[in-house]
């Protein structure tokens, strides 16, 4: 089954309103004429303002505008009330916002997050008809225990066993080996094709096809020199990109190359 292609640029903790403003309108410019392959930013949520701004002002290419989508980085399980600091989906749409990450490693690590907490938010996405971005993966101590697909099982069914596998359709998963992040060591192409293999037999296990559907990003030091040979890989529909998001050159590579893969 043929699976349109999805990069997204998680920008992290960095930027700022003029690096916004100036990101999203070189990425407009860099990424002119791109119709293959969906692509979507998730800058700092204090910044969305400022990217929704920069996304529909038309001193660039109307076009491309349509093809960058927002996202965020993060969302909470509650819609309003006595939440400090949290942002909801409600907020979230009102940006314009469509492609939300949840379950970052970074996420799990510093902020304690469980599966059955990101499950929740998965939920509440649903909810709101926003897109999921679950980001799955292994540790590189669970790796050299031949842990992985239990790992990235169990994290997949705190999703499967509480919404069903029909929450995937629609949505995104993306595989993120935690030893790959922002460590300059991707996993091969090989290695991550074997994950996502397994990844979306799993989820054919409860419905073949929703697993044939659902967009599985490969995440982990993706960068403009080492994309196109990731996206050679059958079961690799796109990137969730770190570092390289950052630089609207690299992106642009990196959103061509799943273009032209995927074509
Ligand atoms: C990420 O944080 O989702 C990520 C993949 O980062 P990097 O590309 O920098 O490894």
């Amino acid at each position: 089954m043929a699976r349109r292609p999805l990069v997204m640029g998680n920008w992290k903790l960095n930027g700022s309103k003029a690096f916004t403003k100036a990101l999203v309108e070189e990425l407009k410019r860099e990424l002119d004429g791109v119709t293959g392959c969906d692509v979507a930013i998730a800058p700092p949520v204090m910044y969305l303002a400022e990217a929704e701004a920069a996304l529909n002002s038309c001193e660039c290419s109307c076009q491309t505008k349509q093809i960058i989508a927002l996202g965020s980085q993060n969302v909470d399980v509650n819609v309003s009330g006595a939440f400090t600091g949290d942002i909801s989906t409600e907020m979230l749409k009102d940006f314009g916002a469509k492609y939300i990450i949840i379950g970052h490693s970074e996420r799990r690590t510093y902020h304690k997050e469980s599966d059955e907490f990101i499950a929740k938010k998965f939920a509440a996405l649903k909810q709101a008809d926003l897109v999921p971005v679950l980001c799955i993966g292994e540790t590189e101590a669970e790796n050299e225990a031949g842990q992985t697909e239990a790992v990235c099982a169990k994290q997949l069914d705190a999703v499967l066993n509480t919404l069903g596998a029909d929450a995937f359709n629609g949505a995104v998963i993306a595989y993120e080996p935690v030893w790959a992040i922002g460590t300059g060591k991707s996993a091969t192409p090989a290695q991550a094709q074997a994950v996502h293999a397994f990844i979306r037999g799993h989820i054919a296990k409860h419905s073949q096809a929703v697993a044939d559907q659902v967009i599985i990003q490969y995440g982990g030091s993706v960068n403009d020199a080492n994309a196109a040979e990731l996206f050679t890989q059958p079961d690799i529909d796109g990137a969730l990109v770190g570092g390289a998001s950052l630089k609207a050159p690299a992106f642009a590579v990196i959103v061509k190359a799943a273009e032209k893969a995927k074509a």
